[in-house]
This record gives structure tokens, C-alpha cells and sequence, in this order.
């Protein structure tokens, strides 16, 4: 089937259901019988219906996923996931890695219709979720506690152990990316896991659903349950059995979350949003620097929790700075997902609107320049142009605000200090990055900056899966990918025995 010539017919010949929920194992239909509309935002056009689980269903999923852990064996010969070697587990993850790769350009295309994200950048994420598998798969069996020196007579050991069911709410930007980092972790650790994905874009993590069985994954290790998020989503995050959420969206969600899981005193991380700044100093390689500049701010048309939507650049070099970036600016082109243009278009005409209020409040701001719509692209998809601003206002709204659309603001600064009080001056703090070619300044900086991550003279380090990620401030709290990620999907026990010395005796 090809997906390119018409994507309404590719979703309703899949290979898989995309109107039930996925527990135990198998699809089934939710106990409500719901169903939800799936758009296609390049061309704004209804290409299917997707299941809308409910509370039952979350429910279901749960139980699924404690028998997962610690019932009886599955009718296969293998233990249920919770009781598996750390080492059989590390082989199951690396044969989920080996499907995803199999697989790849049918979840990429699955994933440029379904979130609108151009196919280039959908392969980038095929390739990410399994990788994400891979560096889980071997890390399984290294995950070791330590020995601790003690009073004599003692000895005392710590062992990292499985939660035992974990929940994992996805936001819509990057599902397979997110569902590897974190599905991934929790599996690699033993843990079973439920997963409630966007309502807007759920169809590559339903399509992985098929590939864990055919990979080995025993019944109930995931689960995963389509559904909105005030229905499957809230009811997830509140339920009793579950021991840790792992969220990611929003920081208005990401505080109900953290909310319905304190009621059972589950623990919680938290990936929200950001408003992540580069500073170009004077001295840098600008020529280097412009295209990571640009891309960091339209990758997937700017719905990335971790783009750089402020560029912060040093009055000398400002205006040469802001002639280079609208110069790539008035080159770039949206249009739909599966021609790979620079972008696609957002997810939803809601994101659209939301995006096109921040710019109406932009009137007080210069436009340096903007990008194209491709032409004839489909005129009910949800484009919307690139957009460069310049701002000398480090408190605008827009300066300030995540608006997650293509929207770069260009910010002067004046000296280092007044570099460090802009960029640490939001409520965020995910990523941020520093281009200049003076070491001294960069261990400075890299101290100063408030954010999860910083990156000397690039950005994203290519997305790096061993590089742990997460925020400060209203960017969230805890760590995922890498290996920081296994101790937050383990809870670590401390073992002291008590067996004298020979001097007792
Ligand atoms: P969102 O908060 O609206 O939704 C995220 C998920 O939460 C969805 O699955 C949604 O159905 C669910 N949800 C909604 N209401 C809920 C509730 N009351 N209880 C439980 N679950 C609920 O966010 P979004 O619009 O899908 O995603 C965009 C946001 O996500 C942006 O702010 C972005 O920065 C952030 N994000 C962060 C990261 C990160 O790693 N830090 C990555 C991607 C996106």
C-alpha cells in the first residue's frame, strides 16, 4: 500500500487494529466501545477512528500488567516478564529493537501522517526508538548495586529492584521517541508497563504493540491504552496499583499528574516544556553555529519540548547574526509530511490557534522574516508559516511562553552577566547552549545556565539516547534516557547483615 498517494486508505489496510486496546497481549475491543477521530494534519482530513479506552479499560490494562510481573507463567514456557533473568530481558529488548528496524519506513510513514512530521525526521525517529531498545537491551544486565563499608561485624549491600508497574502518559510530538526512552528503561528494569498515549497520534506505539509480540515480549510486560486525557489518562495517573508515573506533556497536566499520584504516593517524573535559549557570544564559529540555530527552532515545525525558541546574540554581532537566519528563514518551506518538506504542518487546528494567538500578540515586534507554505499544499491542513522575530524585551509574552510552533525570537545582550540573568529568566529550564570559543567562558556558562542540559557549541548532540534528559524549574523533575533513567524505574533496597566478628566469639 502506498502511503504517499493516499493516506486514508493505508490507515484503514493496516496490519494492526487501531480501534482497540492492547492487553495481555492482544488487542481487544475497549469495555466502552468508544472510539475517537484521527486527522491527518497535512490535510486536515479524517483518515480513521482510534480507540478511546476509559477508566475500565486502564484498569484492565493494569491487572494485565501485575499478572505481567508476578502470576503464573504464560501458556509459553518462558516467566512472566517481572520474574525473567536480567539478561533474557536484555535478548527480548534487542529483538523489539530488531522488529522496529525491520519495520522502519512503515513506522515512519505511519508516524509523518499521524503526527504531520516530515518523513526525514520521521526516519530519525524509527531509528531513535531503536536505539533506545538496543542501549536498554544491553544495559539490562548491568545494573548493580554497591557494597557500603560499615561498623565491623556488618555487611551491607544495596540492590536496585523493579518497581512493578509503571504508567507512561505520551504527549503527540514525538511518540516512538518517547515510548523508547521510557518504555524501554522500565522494561530493561523488569518493571510492566501501561501506556496512554495522545489521543492526536498514537498509531506507531499501537504498531509497536505487534512488534513486542512477534519479538518475544511475554503477555501483559505492555500495555497499552489509547484514550483522552482527562478519561484514560487521569484515571491512570490515579490508580492505586500503579507505583511510578513517568509523564510527559504540558506543565498545566504535568501538575494534575503529579497531584493524582501523590494521593498514593507514587513517584513521578516529569518531562514538560521549555523555553530553551542559545547564547552566541561574539567570538563564535557564527557560520557553524546558524544552521543548528535554525534547525533546533523548526524541527517538527517547533512542537519539540526541547526547542530553541530564544536566541540570545551579542550586540556586535547582532545584526550579522539576524541577516544569517533570514536568509535560511525566507528559504524554508511547509508543507505535507510525506513530500519532506523543511516542515510540516502542527498536529491539530486547536495547535494552530494557539500558536497564531501568540503571534497575534507580536504586533509591538519586528519580523526579520518569514518562511513559506510549499505551493498547492492541501488547504484544510494545519500549516503555518516560520516565523523570526526580533525582540529587546527578555520579558515579552513571547519571550516568555512556550508557543511550540515555528517561532524564534532573536534577543541582544549586552555582556555575559546580562546573558545568564535572560536565559535563566523564564519559569522553564530544559536545555540551553552556549557558542562561543573561549574555553574559560564555556565552563563559566555551563555552570550558570539553569537547565537540564547544556551544550558547548552545539545542540541536541545529535539526540544522544545515553545522554540523560529532563528539566528544572517548570521543565519537570527526575531523569530520563541514558543509564540515569534505570534509577528512576527502580527502587533501591539496602541490605545489612549482621554476622559478628571473630573477636566475639
Ligand atoms: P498535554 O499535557 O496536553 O498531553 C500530554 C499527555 O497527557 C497526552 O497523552 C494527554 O492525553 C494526557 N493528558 C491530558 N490531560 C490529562 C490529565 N488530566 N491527566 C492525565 N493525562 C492527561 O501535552 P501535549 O499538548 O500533548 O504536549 C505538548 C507539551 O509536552 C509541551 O508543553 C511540550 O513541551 C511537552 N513535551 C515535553 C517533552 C520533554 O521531554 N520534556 C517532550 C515532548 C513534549
Amino acid at each position: 500500500m502506498n502511503a504517499q498517494s493516499d493516506p486514508k486508505n493505508y490507515i484503514e489496510n493496516l496490519w494492526f487494529p487501531i480501534d482497540q486496546v492492547f492487553i495481555g497481549g492482544a488487542f481487544v475491543p475497549p469495555l466502552g466501545g468508544q472510539t475517537h477521530p484521527l486527522y491527518d494534519p497535512s490535510t486536515g482530513q479524517q483518515v480513521g477512528v482510534i480507540a478511546r479506552g476509559d477508566a475500565q479499560d486502564i484498569d484492565r490494562a493494569v491487572k494485565a500488567a501485575h499478572a505481567g510481573f508476578s502470576g503464573p507463567a504464560p501458556a509459553s514456557d518462558s516467566p512472566p516478564w517481572g520474574q525473567m533473568s536480567a539478561q533474557a530481558r536484555g535478548r527480548v529488548l534487542f529483538a523489539i529493537a530488531a522488529q522496529i528496524k525491520q519495520h522502519s519506513e512503515d513506522l515512519a510513514r505511519l508516524e509523518a501522517i499521524d503526527v504531520g512530521k516530515p518523513l526525514s525526521q520521521a526516519r530519525a525517529d524509527v531509528a531513535a526508538m531503536a536505539r533506545y531498545f538496543e542501549f536498554y537491551g544491553g544495559a539490562a544486565d548491568k545494573v548493580m548495586g554497591e557494597t557500603i563499608p560499615y561498623q565491623r561485624g556488618y555487611t551491607v549491600y544495596t540492590l536496585r529492584e523493579a518497581l512493578g508497574v509503571t504508567g507512561h502518559i505520551v504527549p503527540w510530538n514525538y511518540p516512538m521517541q518517547i515510548i523508547g526512552r521510557s518504555v524501554g528503561a522500565s522494561l530493561a528494569m523488569g518493571n510492566c508497563c501501561v501506556v496512554k498515549p495522545a489521543e492526536q497520534a498514537c498509531l506507531t506505539v499501537l504498531a509497536l504493540a505487534g512488534l513486542t509480540v512477534a519479538a518475544g515480549l511475554p503477555p501483559g510486560a505492555l500495555n497499552i491504552v489509547p484514550g483522552l486525557g482527562v478519561e484514560a489518562g487521569a484515571a491512570l495517573a490515579a490508580h492505586r496499583e500503579i507505583a511510578h508515573v513517568s509523564f510527559t506533556g504540558s506543565v498545566d497536566t504535568g501538575k494534575q499528574v503529579q497531584a493524582a499520584a501523590s494521593t498514593h504516593v507514587a513517584s513521578v517524573t516529569l518531562e514538560l516544556g521549555g523555553k530553551s535559549p542559545q547564547i552566541i557570544f561574539a567570538d563564535a564559529d557564527l557560520e557553524r553555529a546558524a544552521d543548528f540555530l535554525l534547525r533546533a527552532g523548526i524541527q517538527n515545525a517547533g512542537q519539540t519540548c526541547s526547542a530553541s525558541s530564544r536566541l540570545l546574540v551579542a550586540e556586535q554581532v547582532h545584526e550579522k547574526v539576524s541577516a544569517m537566519m533570514a536568509e535560511r528563514y525566507r528559504a524554508l518551506r511547509a508543507g505535507p509530511a510525506l513530500e519532506n518538506f523543511d516542515l510540516g504542518p502542527l498536529i491539530s487546528t486547536q495547535q494552530r490557534a494557539r500558536v497564531g494567538d501568540f503571534l497575534s500578540l507580536a504586533k509591538d515586534l519586528h519580523v526579520l522574516a518569514e518562511g513559506q507554505l510549499a505551493k498547492d499544499i492541501p488547504a484544510q491542513g494545519y500549516y503555518q508559516p516560520p516565523v523570526l522575530l526580533h525582540c529587546d524585551d527578555p520579558h515579552h509574552t513571547l519571550a516568555q511562553e512556550e508557543i511550540f510552533g515555528p517561532v524564534q525570537l532573536v534577543i541582544p545582550f549586552t555582556d555575559e552577566a546580562q546573558a545568564i540573568d535572560i536565559a535563566n529568566g523564564t519559569r522553564y529550564g530544559l536545555v540551553a547552549a552556549v557558542w562561543t570559543r573561549d574555553g574559560d567562558r564555556q565552563l563559566r556558562m555551563a555552570r550558570a545556565l539553569r537547565a537540564g542540559q547544556v551544550f558547548l557549541n552545539n545542540y541536541g548532540a545529535g539526540g544522544g539516547v545515553e545522554l540523560p534528559f529532563g528539566g528544572v524549574g517548570e521543565s519537570g523533575h527526575g531523569r530520563e534516557k541514558g543509564f540515569e533513567a534505570l534509577y528512576g524505574f527502580s527502587a533501591l533496597k539496602t541490605v545489612a547483615a549482621h554476622h559478628g566478628t571473630h573477636d566475639d566469639t
